[in-house]
């Protein structure tokens, strides 16, 4: 038995489809074009076992119904989302033992345990298992997603549930906003050291056009401002630019939000 590999397909202008593979079989987390997956599939001869989604927004599921075609895999996503070809619906169940709260993919002997992170959307959900973490639109390298359907109260707890994951997790994001948000990072924490550090790591990857992921839940800790609202200079940085005294972790992460969909 070989471990799985992971392995990023690109799709769209700047989405990651990853692929959890061997040398037979492939599982793929996000598909939202299938196009690239099948191509990718034929490359490499390998046999879909299951379709993966975290929320249902059209970049991260609009390939499922192409790739069900060929391959009629089970599709697992989350319950409370419409997402119409998912067949084993999802959530979280801490603490209960649920088929729900987890998934085993038989191939690879590798399970998931569903957790709850809404934020981005209200249903959004992420798979953890095996040291990885694949969290679609809800944290990002440096970042984290715009909130669709959720409040910052509610993106502030789903992060946190993140943060709490063990320091040396492999972080893999739906989309290649790194260096972008590194550049708003900066703006808000221009005395992180290891923030410094990781641009220039980040700028000599972008420049090659290696892809900037996975992280890790500690490099996020240690350089994601929206995961470091209680920092000192986090708070002085978003206090200044909304003008008035910020003194919660929420009201700290609401003006980051803010301050980065005008950046
Ligand atoms: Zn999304
Ligand atoms: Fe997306």
């Amino acid at each position: 038995m070989t471990l799985p590999r992971i392995v990023p397909v690109r799709a769209f202008a700047d989405n990651y489809i990853w692929v959890i593979r061997d040398h037979r079989h492939a599982a793929v987390v996000d598909p939202g074009d299938a196009s690239p997956i099948l191509d990718y599939l034929r490359h490499e001869k390998l046999q879909l076992a299951a379709i993966l989604n975290t929320h249902h927004h059209r970049d991260h599921v609009g390939g499922n119904e192409m790739l069900l075609r060929e391959f009629p895999v089970p599709v697992y996503g989350p319950a409370t989302e419409a997402i119409p070809t998912v067949t084993h619906p999802l959530r979280e169940c801490a603490g209960r033992e649920s088929d729900e709260g987890v998934v085993y993919l038989r191939e690879f002997t590798l399970s998931f345990r569903v957790l709850d992170i809404p934020g981005h959307t209200a249903g959004h959900i992420a798979y953890y298992g095996g040291n990885m973490l694949f969290c679609g639109d809800t944290l990002f390298a440096c970042g984290c997603g715009r909130l669709f359907e959720g409040t910052p109260g509610q993106m502030v707890a789903s992060l946190q549930k993140l943060a709490d994951l063990p320091k040396d997790t492999e972080v893999y994001c739906g989309h290649e906003y790194t260096l972008n948000n590194i550049r708003f990072a900066r703006t808000v924490e221009p005395g992180n050291q290891e923030l410094l550090e990781r641009e220039k790591a980040v700028e000599a990857l972008a420049k090659q056009h290696v892809p900037t992921l996975p992280s890790t839940i500690g490099l996020e800790k240690a350089t994601n401002p929206f995961l470091r609202c209680g920092e000192p200079e986090v708070i002085s940085s978003a206090s200044a630019k909304m003008n008035k005294p910020l003194n919660d972790p929420v009201s700290v992460f609401a003006a980051l939000r803010d301050w980065k969909n005008r950046f």
